[in-house]
């Protein structure tokens, strides 16, 4: 090894995927330098686009998502941005669920349509009714199922197959059911993003995001995208991700069995006025679920009684303990959100008029999680008239 050249050292091996930091990747000679270009799909050019750390990461990320190529960047929400970009210019249409991660939602209303790109924002329970809604400048349909926060659950293959007639590219935001509980790229869908910083991280101490496609024309203009725009990821977190996903499966489901137990409880809550948790029999969207779905997630809504007053709302939300108060969700720390009326009176296609808290479920165990709910609602009601 030369003094300036770091390759991977001789005679060692571990089970630990190494952490390779680089800006510049170094070539044998002048040549290979000037053909490194051909390098940006399946190996080493610069950092932007990856080091074997990323590589590494993203190829685990293929495996589990069944698609070929994957390309990781620095959050979910950059991945869903990326996506967009990569495959909209000025002109085209886009239908993004009207049930999508919010800051999407933004992003489409406040950047995209600045940049000459129609959007509209459908119905999530369309299903394939939604082929009405494609024009001929209908590019990219996203899908997120169960959406944010209400959790409305979409015929994903439906509308899967409708883009593909439509000759449009499919988009699903898989992050709520990870691929353990669903893969979207089995029943006809384009792209899958995975905001890994929520379930594939898992310890709320990363931002990472990955787009998984089975399609090679896809993977390398997100590649290129990638390196235009500038977005290169830390090995760093690349690895925390990597660790994360040798305890994905167990996560999962610990965390789901717990948060379908939560789900029941606060099924029977006067407060509660309806709970948005698919794997919930007789919750919305539980028909879809059973269907397609092979695993509960944990993270759930709720919306309040008209009877519960945003005051009471607060006295709950202030009593919890277990729970933290915070945005994010999908970590072994329980998480507690909460979403006011207003908010959801804004939008097209609302599913309530309420005032929703949201409940990621960690690992601290459902006894300890049922109790600091039971004195929370014990305390919302004690507070107020
Ligand atoms: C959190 C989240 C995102 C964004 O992920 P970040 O890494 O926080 O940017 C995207 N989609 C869904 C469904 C999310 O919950």
């Amino acid at each position: 090894m030369s003094n300036n050249r770091n390759l991977a050292p001789k005679g060692f091996s571990s089970l630990v995927p190494g952490v390779w930091r680089a800006s510049t990747v170094v070539f044998d000679d002048m040549d290979k330098f000037a053909r490194r270009k051909e390098n940006l799909f399946d190996g080493y050019t610069y950092g932007t686009t990856g080091t074997p750390t990323s590589r590494e990461l993203e190829a685990r990320i293929a495996v589990l998502e069944g698609g070929g190529h994957c390309v990781v960047v620095p959050s979910g929400q950059a991945a869903l941005c990326l996506s967009v970009l990569s495959f909209v210019k000025a002109g085209d249409h886009v239908l993004i669920a009207d049930c999508a991660y919010g800051p999407l939602k933004n992003f489409a209303r406040d950047w995209l349509q600045g940049l000459g790109v129609d959007c509209t924002f459908y119905p999530p329970s369309i299903g394939a009714g939604i082929v009405d809604l494609f024009t001929p400048r209908t590019r990219l349909v996203t899908m997120e199922s169960p959406g944010s926060v209400t959790m409305e659950m979409q015929d994903v293959p439906a509308i899967a197959a409708a883009a593909r007639q439509a000759g449009a590219i499919s988009l699903v935001d898989n992050t709520w059911a990870t691929p353990l509980g669903f893969k979207p790229l089995d029943h006809g869908v384009d792209l899958v993003v995975e905001a890994a910083s929520k379930q594939f991280g898992g310890h709320s101490d990363v931002l990472l995001g990955s787009i998984t496609t089975r399609d090679r024309t896809l993977y390398e203009r997100l590649r290129r995208s990638q390196s235009v725009l500038g977005l290169p990821v830390s090995p760093d977190d690349c690895f925390l991700v990597l660790r994360g996903l040798e305890t994905l499966a167990v996560r999962v489901q610990a965390q789901g069995r717990a948060a379908e137990k939560v789900a029941a409880f606060l099924a029977g809550q006067a407060e509660v006025a309806e709970v948005f948790y698919p794997p919930l029999p007789g919750a919305r969207g539980h028909d879809l679920w059973k269907r397609d779905f092979q695993a509960s997630g944990c993270v759930m809504s709720f919306a309040l009684a008209d009877s519960v007053d945003e005051r009471r709302v607060a006295a709950f939300v202030n009593a919890l303990d277990t729970f933290a108060i915070g945005a994010s969700w999908g970590s072994v720390h329980s998480l507690a959100g909460y979403y006011p009326a207003a908010e959801q009176a804004s939008r097209t296609h609302a599913v309530t008029q309420s005032a929703v808290v949201r409940l990621s479920i960690g690992l601290e165990g459902e006894d300890a999680l049922l109790a600091d709910l039971r004195q929370a609602f014990a305390a919302s009601r004690n507070a107020l008239p």
